[in-house]
């Protein structure tokens, strides 16, 4: 029988494919699962009012993901899509998480992205 890595976090590696590991680890060396990378990642987000994420689709639906693809927010407006001085596109998006409204730019589908915290309570006036 196979025996099984148990993480830093106490928890199972989460399910993976063959090229990839089921953790992530953080700047000490610790082993955390998706979950909780996802949950680092939130923690994060409250404390600081910053985070780095992933702008992907679910179903045409626009979604803000952590590192693995977990969900951080599929509450997402899109409001305008730009160039970059190096042609590049930008779209700048909202999302809600916590029930605090985040803006930040994505560089399209399937990439990073930065945001941050705003003071804005409904995403229209
Ligand atoms: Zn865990």
């Amino acid at each position: 029988m196979k025996k099984e890595l148990i993480l830093d976090c106490g928890h199972k590696e989460s399910v993976h494919s063959n090229i990839t590991r089921g953790y992530g680890t953080d700047k000490d060396g610790n082993k955390h699962c998706y979950e909780c990378c996802l949950e680092m990642d939130k923690k994060e987000m409250r404390k600081t009012g910053k985070c780095f994420a992933y702008h992907s689709k679910e179903n045409g639906k626009d979604v803000i993901s952590s590192w693995p693809g977990l969900t951080i927010s599929d509450k997402v407006e899109i409001l305008n899509y730009s160039t970059d001085n190096f042609g590049g596109e930008r779209t700048y998006l909202r999302f809600v998480f916590d029930n605090e409204i985040w803006s930040g730019f994505s560089m399209g589908v399937g990439m990073y992205m930065r945001a941050k915290r705003t003071k804005i309570k409904e995403l229209y006036a």
